[in-house]
């Protein structure tokens, strides 16, 4: 069980084996395909470029899938701790999916978007909520700049969102978890590696992740079952 002083500073990572128990695929161990999709032909900016209408039948897939999910254990026990930590928690999630918030989370950092949040290609027009599906032969939304809407997401080559309040966090924490991420994904799979000299580093999942020499300790299991009792209230010393 994670003992807690009042001085620690605790970062949360969570990937998509968070979300595994919810019934959200995670994007390894099917082969490198999602639902028949291969990733890097639907997520990326060159795929955008490419095919659109197959960009937007993905996501709207993945907006059923997300939306007919609930939080599991794992949610809820961050959720807790974040009621118990307040603003010493930071919350920083990879999932694109809104599970966290679901389960109560206030300050969740989506470092790789939102899946209910859609943008504007072209203009500064700010990111806006979206639950909408576009499956073909649906027309593709325009905004009225021109631009075409797409999804508030991170591909693969573009640039993490809110990378300068992460590594404010991490500089500052005193305990960094992971839970549920295979860590090859970078940058989030190098966040250990930037705290590993001063931060107790734990990592929680099923399989050991590709980035395991980083972390001090490794509790295996689904994060569902591990998590609620080792984030435990009543055994908290704060
Ligand atoms: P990943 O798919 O690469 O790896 C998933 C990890 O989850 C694996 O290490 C696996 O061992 C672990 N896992 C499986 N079941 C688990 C469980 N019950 N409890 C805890 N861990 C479990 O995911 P990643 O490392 O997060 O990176 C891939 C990218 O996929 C991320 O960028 C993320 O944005 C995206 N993604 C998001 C969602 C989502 O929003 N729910 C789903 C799939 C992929
Ligand atoms: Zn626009």
């Amino acid at each position: 069980m994670l003992a807690i002083s009042p001085t620690d500073r605790v970062f949360v990572l969570t990937g998509a084996g968070v979300s595994a128990e919810s019934g959200i695929p995670t994007f390894r161990g099917v082969g490198g395909l999602w639902r028949n999709y291969r990733i890097e032909e639907v997520a990326s900016p060159h795929a955008w470029r490419r095919d659109p209408r197959l960009v937007w039948e993905f996501y709207s897939m993945r907006r059923r899938v997300a939306g007919a999910a609930k939080p599991n254990s794992a949610h809820l026990a961050l959720a807790k701790l974040e009621q118990k930590l307040q603003d010493r928690l930071f919350l920083c999630t990879q999932n694109v999916d809104d599970l966290h918030e679901q389960s109560g989370s206030m300050r969740v950092v989506h470092m790789h978007g939102e899946l209910f949040k859609s943008r504007c290609d072209r203009c500064s027009r700010p990111p806006f909520h979206d639950t909408n599906t576009y499956d073909p032969p649906a027309e593709l939304p325009r905004c009225e700049c021109g631009g075409r809407i797409r999804p508030h997401i991170c591909w693969f080559g573009e640039v993490p969102f809110e990378s300068e309040r992460i590594f404010r966090a991490l500089d500052e924490c005193t305990i960094f978890m992971a839970v549920g991420t295979s860590g090859v994904v970078e940058p989030a799979a190098s966040f250990v590696a930037h705290v590993s000299d001063r931060a107790r580093t734990i990592y929680v999942g099923p399989e050991e992740p590709a980035n395991l020499s980083a972390f001090t300790e490794c509790h295996l299991g689904k994060a569902g079952e591990v998590l609620p009792e080792f984030l435990a209230l009543q055994t908290w010393k704060i």
